[in-house]
């Protein structure tokens, strides 16, 4: 059988641990045998990102910016720990952070949902979408330890040389500090990001900050994100859909009750938070899927867990793994989908969906990996090890062939 020629370039990012298991099994057993697509490859394995001095790292973002599409397996954020487990020059930056201020825009995040898993949360019955702003806030900010009595100041320092000072806190002992900033840009294209989301998938929008509090920082999200919903008053209109704002906290438990079918965009934080509640809430982290959506329509594709790390340690170990790879899969095929729409190729498009088909299929006739059997109705006789449910979902997509 010959191969499916994918016209433009895929960026590829490797990752660590389990994943990087995981994502080598896919790409040989589900991707190389059918596609004939030119990979561009970037090893963003920790010991790659310490050699180049994380440069590997931002290279990854600019071939994504020159190509349009990325899949990314999950990577290592080292901390001090880490630093030591791999002898590293220093903690490197979150590799995902790096991408996202390098790409901007919105990540959103969706669980795979199956006949035969019921969400943990029992009113959920269709997907909720988080999306999350992927820039600034905690994951740009500056920090400082204070080890004595003094002052800290927030200074504004403007180019025609105004300046202005607030007060931060009069330390009478030891404490920290944090500075966070966001730009009016990217709030407005997380908010147009959103807006598209939700208006081409009709789910409602939700967003939820807590200007109570934040009248200024978390204000001007509130009050920017209503700017856009206004301008597209009549695109809701016609789609049927409302656009509701609420407080995070307010928020966090109205969803509790609801039925699906709506996306919640929030901040980086939240994002980050929220979205581990979905997915744990909806089944496993497994099963979340995750895209990086730039305001100029380049995409990265990844899985929204980490990289497994107990499960690769018993890997070492010489022992059997049974890793869920369904949400490295959908990086996959969510990467090669969106190729085949900007390429205007329905032949690869219809490919990735392909692969989805195939893995829905192996775990609604009960083939699955560990971490879903207790979520399972009925309860499946058995489970597959990391590779023996790749290899199922292999042999399905050739019968599907
Ligand atoms: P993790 O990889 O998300 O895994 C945490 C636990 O969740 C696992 O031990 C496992 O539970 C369960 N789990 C997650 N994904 C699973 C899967 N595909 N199949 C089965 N079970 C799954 O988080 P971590 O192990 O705490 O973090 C490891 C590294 O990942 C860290 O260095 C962190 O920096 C990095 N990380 C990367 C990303 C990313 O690149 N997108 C995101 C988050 C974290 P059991 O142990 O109970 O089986
Ligand atoms: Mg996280």
């Amino acid at each position: 059988m010959a191969k499916l020629k994918v016209r433009t370039p895929i960026v590829e990012i490797d990752g660590d641990e389990m994943t990087r298991i995981i994502w080598a099994m896919i790409k040989e057993k589900l991707i190389v045998p059918y596609l004939d697509v030119d990979l561009k490859y970037y090893d963003l394995g920790v010991q790659k990102r310490d050699e180049t001095d994380d440069a590997v790292t931002i290279d990854a973002a600019k071939a994504i910016q020159a190509y349009g599409v990325g899949v990314k397996c999950a990577t290592i954020t080292p901390d001090d720990e880490r630093v030591g487990e791999f002898g590293l020059k220093k903690a490197w930056l979150s590799p995902n952070g790096t991408i996202r201020s390098i790409l901007d825009g919105a990540v959103f995040r969706k669980p795979i949902l199956v006949k035969n898993i019921s969400p943990a949360v029992r009113s959920w019955k269709k997907p909720i979408i988080i999306g999350r702003h992927a820039y600034g806030d905690l994951y740009q900010c500056v920090e400082m330890a204070v080890d004595k009595p003094g002052t800290v100041e927030l200074v504004y320092r403007s180019a025609d040389g105004l300046e202005d000072r607030l007060l931060v806190h009069e330390f009478t002992g030891p404490g920290v500090a944090m500075g966070f900033h966001n730009l009016e840009n990217s709030i407005r294209s997380f908010a147009q990001s959103c807006i598209n989301c939700a208006l081409g998938e009709k789910y409602e929008l939700w967003f939820s900050m807590k200007d109570t509090i934040s009248k200024i920082y978390h204000g001007s999200f509130k009050n920017i994100f209503a700017e856009e919903v206004t301008a597209r008053q009549s695109d809701f209109e016609n789609a049927g859909i409302q656009y509701r704002y609420m407080l995070i906290d307010d928020a966090a438990a109205q969803i509790m009750k609801q039925e699906g079918n709506i996306l919640w965009a929030v901040s980086n934080y939240d994002g980050d938070v929220f979205s581990d509640v979905i997915a744990a809430g909806f089944g496993s982290l497994g099963m979340m899927t995750s895209v990086l959506v730039s305001p100029d329509g380049k995409y990265e594709y990844e899985a929204a867990h980490g990289t497994v790390r107990r499960h690769y340690y018993e890997h070492l170990k010489g022992n059997p793994t049974s890793t869920n790879s369904v949400a490295s899969i959908f990086a996959w095929t969510g990467g090669i989908r969106k190729r085949g729409e900007l390429d205007n190729a329905p032949d690869v498009t219809s490919f990735g969906e392909k692969i989805e088909q195939a893995v829905i299929q192996c775990i609604e006739s009960g083939i699955v990996t560990k971490d879903l059997v207790t979520l399972m109705d009925p309860k499946p006789a058995g489970y597959e090890t990391t590779e023996g449910f790749i290899d199922a979902v292999s042999w399905r997509l050739m019968s599907m062939m």
